[in-house]
């Protein structure tokens, strides 16, 4: 037989999402494990959306959507919502494209911008999608290493280290997954000087931007002054509408950009699904206390948390500013991270993320999801405190 794909052989499985059906797996299978690996709220989606979504499947939302790139009661809701949560400016008409999810969203932004060989930046520890789908749309992975030392502050010397006339743009992820970083103005400014300077595209994934903690308040990098040209948004409903099952996002940006990024839709994916559309209407329009209700409850749970495993021995966890997830270090072990969180698995049931799979920068960490009852949480912490030591 001939060769398989080299391209696809030689990129990753996305990491979280296999640790995440392991511990499901292990959980089916009768296991007593605690599932602190994908980032999958424990919540329900709110019954308004799923009524709205039962409603228009009722109705006949079950054909193609029209248009395909997103019907136009999504369109006007998301650059509603766009406008007032953001300060980005987006024509409903032309501005907007409705993916399959988020991660959708970004893989149309990069292939969209990249022509072979061109390098991407990102912030490291970075999400483990970026640099395969920078690599899958024919690009060159470039990691930023931020310092946790530093809080991971981003600078513009940083950024510039790493340019080069191959240099095409910059992917950036705030409140950040997994270090629960939220960049804030001073560095949203470095970022854009060094863009605007250097002519870069701007991608900014913003998917954990209502799940921001201690009265921070999430802020676009696309509404900074000479930004709206070069900056592509992408975001969707998983995180803050607990709806990572209906999979669904979209990606704002200039015109020229969508209309590529709709054609790469056009012969791949054709749309997101018509009746999905009209429960993120649903979702995007309706009530959003339950999203204020979700963010509490988070922040909650990482104080109880953070709390918690810094008591423990051997663990150092820093105080996340938003998203739903902590990176706590083990300074107490020589271990690496895939062999920390194997001994979590199997000395206290507790599937956790290595760190290694968020960039070499990862490595010694292990991530942990809050978005799971406070209840597993407390269990998680116990168990932790008592085989720290087989652990370690
Ligand atoms: N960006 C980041 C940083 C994420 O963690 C995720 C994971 N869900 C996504 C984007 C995409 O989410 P989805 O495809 O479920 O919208
Ligand atoms: N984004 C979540 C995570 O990091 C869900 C899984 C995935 O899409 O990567 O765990």
């Amino acid at each position: 037989m001939k060769e398989l794909s080299q391209l696809i052989r030689n990129i990753p499985a996305s990491v979280t999402l296999a640790v995440n059906d392991k511990a499901k797996a292990l959980q089916r299978a009768g296991h007593d494990v605690i599932a602190l690996a994908g980032g999958d709220p424990d919540f329900d989606t709110p019954h308004h959306i799923t009524a709205a979504a039962l409603a228009a499947i009722e109705n006949g939302a079950t054909h193609y959507p029209a248009p395909m790139k997103g019907i136009p009661s999504l369109m006007e809701a998301i650059a509603h919502k766009m406008n007032i949560d953001n300060d980005i400016h987006a024509d409903p008409k032309t501005d907007i494209v409705v993916t399959p999810g988020g991660k959708w969203a970004l893989y149309l932004a990069l292939a969209a911008l990249i022509n072979p060989g061109d390098e991407v930046l990102y912030l490291e520890p970075v999400w483990v999608s970026y640099p395969p789908m920078i690599k899958l749309a024919g690009g060159v992975p470039v990691p930023v290493s931020l310092s946790p030392d530093l809080n991971y502050r981003v600078t513009a010397d940083l950024l510039r280290a790493k340019i080069t006339p191959k240099t095409k743009a910059l992917m950036v992820n705030s409140p950040s997954n997994p270090t629960g970083r939220v960049l804030d103005h001073a560095e949203l400014r470095e970022i854009t000087k060094v863009a605007i300077e250097e002519d870069l595209y701007v991608i900014s994934d913003e998917i954990y931007e209502k799940l921001v903690f201690d009265g921070r308040k999430h802020e676009s990098i696309g509404s900074l002054p000479g930004m709206a040209e070069r900056t592509l948004t992408a975001n969707g409903l998983s995180k803050a509408y607990a709806m990572t099952g209906w999979r669904l996002g979209w990606l704002v940006g200039p015109e020229n950009i969508i209309k590529l990024a709709v054609k790469l839709n056009s012969q791949t994916v054709s749309s997101a699904a018509n009746f999905t559309m009209h429960a993120a209407v649903a979702a995007l329009t309706g009530p959003q206390d339950f999203v204020e209700e979700m963010r509490l409850s988070y922040e909650k749970r990482r104080d109880f948390m953070v709390k918690g495993l810094n008591e423990i021995e051997g663990v150092d966890c820093k105080l996340v500013e938003g998203a739903f997830y902590l990176f706590p270090s083990f300074p107490g072990s020589e271990k690496n991270s895939l062999d920390l969180a194997e001994a979590l698995l199997e000395k206290a049931g507790i599937a956790g993320t290595p760190g290694i799979a968020f960039g070499s920068s990862g490595e010694g960490y292990v991530r942990f999801s809050i978005a799971t009852v406070m209840s597993d949480l407390e269990r998680a912490v116990e168990r932790m405190a008592k085989s720290i030591h087989e652990i370690l």
